[in-house]
This record gives C-alpha cells, sequence and structure tokens, in this order.
C-alpha cells in the first residue's frame, strides 16, 4: 500500500483539498480526508494523467524532416511518400530505440498512457519476421522500459485504395492476409500478458486498406478473446478519401461505417475530419469515440473537425499526437480550442455549463474519452481507478494562478514551460522532478539511430 497526500487534487467529482490517497497495486483504493502520518506529500497541484488515443511511434524518428517546401507543391499525400521512404530502413532494435524516446518524452508532456496505432509489422524485404509479432514486442518493451501503460493496437492493412487495389511496394512492410493478422492479435494478447499496464486492441487501418470481409473478421477474434477490446480506425482524414469511398461504396466513410458496422464506447474513429450533420448525429448514438490529432491535422493540412457542434450534441472527444510533430498534450488541447476559435470568430469555446472552464473541461473530457477508447482504468482519479496522475509545479502554478478554476486554462494557454514535474502511472513514479531515469541514454542512443537512418545529417 502506497500512500499520497495531495494539498490541492482534481478528482473524478472536482477539486479537492487535503486528500490521502491509498494505493493498492496501481490501483486508488481509498480516498480519506486529511494526511495520513506515513503518507508521501506531493509538492503541487494532482491532475489526472492524458490518454494519448493515437501514435505512430515509428514517425517520431523523422518528424520535423519534412518541412521543406517544393515547386510542386506539398500535401498529405507527398508526405506519406516521404514517411514510407523512412520506415523501409527501420529495424526492430531502432523501432525499439525510437519508440523508447518518444515514449519518455510523452510521460514528460502529461500522457500516462499511449495507444499505439501500430503498422510496421514485417522485415525491410517484407518479409514475415521468425516472430510474428517481433515489431510489437519491441513496442511493449519500449513501453515497459519508459513505464507508460500502452494499449497495443496492430493495424490491418491489406490494400492500397478502394477497389481494392493491390498494396504497393512502400507498403510491404504492413500488409497480412486475414489468418496471419488474427495470428499477431493473438501473439499481442500473450506480450501483453506478460507486462504491466498493457491491453489489446485492433486498428484496420482505413476504409481504403480494408475490406468489409476483413473487417468484420479481424473485429470478431480480437473481440472473441476481449469482447470490450478497443477498435480503432482512421476515417475521412482527407477530402479524397471521402471522395474515393463515395465513388466506390456511394457512400461517405463515417455514413459506411455506420451502416455496415456494429460501433460501440470502445470504437474510435480516428480523424473524421470531413463529417456531415448525419454522421455527426450517427456517431454519437452510437457512443464510438472521435480520436482527434489537432497539430499532426494542422501539419498535414487534413482539415478541422466539428469539436464544438459534436461536443455540444454529446460527443465524446479524444486527443492523440499522431505523427508527433508535437508531443505534448497541453499543445494538443490549445490547438483544439483556438481552430474552433479562428473558425466561428469567438472565444472560450470548448467549456460546459456545468465547467466554465474551458482548460478544465478539455482536460476532463478528453481523458476520459481516451480512456473509454482504450477499454483502460484511467482517465480520472477515484477509488478503483488507476493511480495515473500528474503533480503540477508549486513554483510555476504560484506565477499564474493561485485559484482553481484557472490552474488548468493558464497551464493550456498561457505556460510558456511545462508545469508538469512530476508523473506516476500505475502507483508508480515515473517522471520525479522532471526527469526520467533513462533519459541520457535514450535521447543518445536515439540520436545515433536518426543518424543511422540518415536523417539529422
Ligand atoms: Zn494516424
Amino acid at each position: 500500500m502506497r500512500r499520497l497526500f495531495a494539498e490541492n487534487i482534481l478528482l473524478a467529482d472536482g477539486w479537492q483539498q487535503d486528500k490521502t490517497l491509498h494505493i493498492n497495486d496501481g490501483v486508488i483504493a481509498k480516498i480519506t480526508s486529511g494526511k495520513e502520518p506515513d503518507a508521501e506529500q506531493v509538492e503541487g497541484t494532482v491532475i489526472p494523467g492524458m490518454v494519448n488515443c493515437h501514435s505512430h511511434a515509428f514517425q517520431r524518428g523523422f518528424a520535423g524532416f519534412s518541412e521543406q517546401g517544393s515547386e510542386s507543391g506539398d500535401s498529405f499525400w507527398t508526405w506519406r511518400k516521404i514517411m514510407y521512404q523512412f520506415l523501409d530502413n527501420i529495424s526492430s532494435e531502432q523501432a525499439e530505440i525510437i519508440a523508447q524516446q518518444l515514449y519518455i518524452e510523452m510521460l514528460k508532456a502529461g500522457y500516462t498512457r499511449v495507444a499505439e496505432f501500430h503498422y510496421l509489422h514485417h522485415q525491410k524485404s517484407g518479409d514475415v519476421h521468425n516472430q510474428l509479432a517481433a515489431m510489437a514486442k519491441a513496442i511493449f518493451n519500449a513501453a515497459k522500459v519508459s513505464g507508460i501503460g500502452i494499449t497495443m493496437l496492430p493495424v490491418m492493412y491489406r490494400f492500397s485504395g478502394f477497389g481494392p487495389l493491390a498494396s504497393n511496394d512502400g507498403q510491404k512492410r504492413f500488409i497480412n492476409s486475414v489468418e496471419q493478422f488474427n495470428q499477431l492479435v493473438s501473439d499481442c494478447f500473450d506480450l501483453a500478458a506478460q507486462q504491466n499496464n498493457a491491453n489489446v486492441g485492433i486498428a484496420p487501418h482505413s476504409l481504403r486498406a480494408v475490406d468489409k470481409a476483413s473487417l468484420v473478421a479481424a473485429v470478431s477474434h480480437v473481440r472473441s478473446l476481449d469482447d470490450k477490446a478497443p477498435v480503432h480506425i482512421h476515417i475521412a482524414e482527407q477530402q479524397k478519401e471521402v471522395q474515393d469511398c463515395v465513388a466506390h461504396y456511394g457512400k461517405r466513410p463515417v455514413q459506411w461505417l455506420l451502416d455496415n458496422i456494429e460501433l460501440d464506447q470502445h470504437w474510435c474513429l480516428i480523424h473524421a475530419t470531413h463529417i456531415d450533420d448525419s454522421e455527426i448525429a450517427g456517431m454519437i448514438a452510437s457512443k464510438a469515440i472521435t480520436g482527434i490529432c489537432p497539430t499532426t491535422e494542422a501539419n498535414l493540412g487534413d482539415g478541422i473537425f466539428s469539436t464544438t457542434q459534436f461536443m455540444a450534441d454529446g460527443g465524446q472527444v479524444a486527443i492523440g499526437s499522431d505523427s508527433h510533430i508535437s508531443v505534448s498534450a497541453i499543445e494538443e488541447l490549445r490547438l483544439l480550442e483556438y481552430s474552433q476559435r479562428l473558425i466561428r470568430q469567438q472565444r472560450a469555446i470548448l467549456a460546459t455549463v456545468e465547467t466554465k472552464s474551458v482548460g478544465q473541461n478539455l482536460w476532463q473530457h478528453t481523458a476520459r474519452a481516451g480512456a473509454k477508447s482504450t477499454n483502460s482504468n484511467t482517465g480520472e482519479l477515484a477509488v478503483g481507478k488507476q493511480a495515473d496522475l500528474l503533480v503540477l509545479d508549486k513554483q510555476q502554478t504560484k506565477l499564474f494562478a493561485n485559484q482553481n478554476q484557472f490552474i488548468i486554462d493558464s497551464m493550456i494557454f498561457a505556460s510558456q514551460q511545462t508545469p508538469i514535474k512530476d508523473v506516476m502511472v500505475n502507483g508508480r513514479w515515473v517522471i520525479v522532478d522532471g526527469q526520467h531515469k533513462q533519459q541520457q541514454k535514450s535521447a543518445e542512443n536515439f540520436a545515433k539511430t536518426l543518424q543511422a537512418l540518415g536523417n539529422n545529417r
């Protein structure tokens, strides 16, 4: 049993003062008032950790290396070409080094769990590794060493486009038959069982990369192993994807999904950028979550999701760092709100009548939605939930906010450096005073890996 005393803490039912958390086996077993004699006192305000609902870990290795203008014009599709070239050479050892660096950065940035949308499966040649899940194992290892909670989502990728069109050479490391994919998923369940704070779902890549029969078979297999297993899918990120879907299926992507697949609260539709009113209503009725990745969507020129309408109508939004052009929960939420302000020419939009603070509302809302999207016992601090929490630096919060109603607003909109000082995951401190035990070794290995892969020359 571990006891933590906080003078100021954001619990599931609101701000509270002078509380002791009794943590047993990583889970909050009891919350009592006042300081228990043997409790460790935390120095600063405590808030719940954030769930990162969408990550492609290897992409951290080329973040910032695709920002050069070209005469022919750049787009999501030209960016994808550069990304394919980069991933072509990554070994499983290098994938682990990149993911470890990334996950340490995530922890420092307030993410205590990551949903890894993992699609780099095979050897450089496209041949299957001796161990089918070798690359997934590298990612699990990175999570273990860093201490972040992980929801592994092996990606099903079968085709290069609607039709279905045969996959191309750049996709050779992603492709699996249905049988092989289901075996990979089973292998990931075995790997998750061997480490703490890990679970498994699946990620059919997109409607352009899977057909209906494969999608149904994959969902049915993973749900036979865990009836609440998360299912994530990229959807409607680009206008071209919507047009291709309409040309092939006669329906927009989200509408096709709603009409053909039974969605539920552990489905997470990543991006869903280009969505119409009836698709919004259908998604909310299905309880499916949307996974928005504001900095990546801005970086790739995707478009802006109708967040205001979706949330006002009762929809749930989780956030992800996706391509890792930014690794900061604070920055994702800031941009989520600011993009709505710029479109609407209004202020303080994503708040509610009950929670007037935009920052607090967004933090709590997205952490809870992220927890559902990963089927993890996280996202808020309450009895029965995992002790995944952040301590905000007392010296810093003193500079901008003395009252609770302003603390998270100030953190998201006005802090010039992260106030996140200590991070606990599943009852264990992983960041102490802004530092991670493995950070130096990890950074050195990461820099060497970038050099070997031809970036960072
Ligand atoms: Zn993605």
